[in-house]
């Protein structure tokens, strides 16, 4: 995939820092299985938009507060090095990832 900056609409080239909406299930590793990527920023185009709120594991569902079942998909966001075309998500991702979510409407 091309790797554009959802906020400058910018190319986001290969080694630059980014951000990116990581969507996926969790089967207890660092980031989501299965990730599909939704958005994408360059690191300093996110930062002065919107917050980044760290968890390591295990992780919890910022709007309901619960913890993320094994084999739940889940959305968040990570930070990492851009990537090339033929890869979605980034590299060298570090050990933490950021608000993390249910993709599903949470149960009460
Ligand atoms: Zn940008
Ligand atoms: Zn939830």
């Amino acid at each position: 995939m091309k790797h554009t900056c959802a906020q400058c609409d910018g190319d986001l080239r290969y080694g630059e820092d980014v951000v990116q909406v990581l969507q996926g299930t969790n089967y207890g590793a660092i980031t989501p299985a299965w990730t599909k990527t939704e958005a994408e920023w360059h690191r300093r185009c996110f930062d002065g938009e919107f917050d980044l709120r760290s968890q390591r594991p295990p992780y919890k569902c910022e709007k309901c507060g619960k913890p993320l079942a094994f084999g739940e998909a889940f959305r968040c966001l990570v930070i990492g090095k851009g990537t090339d075309q033929y890869s979605s998500v980034a590299e060298n991702r570090g050990y933490e990832i950021f608000n993390v979510e249910h993709t599903s409407k949470c149960l009460e």
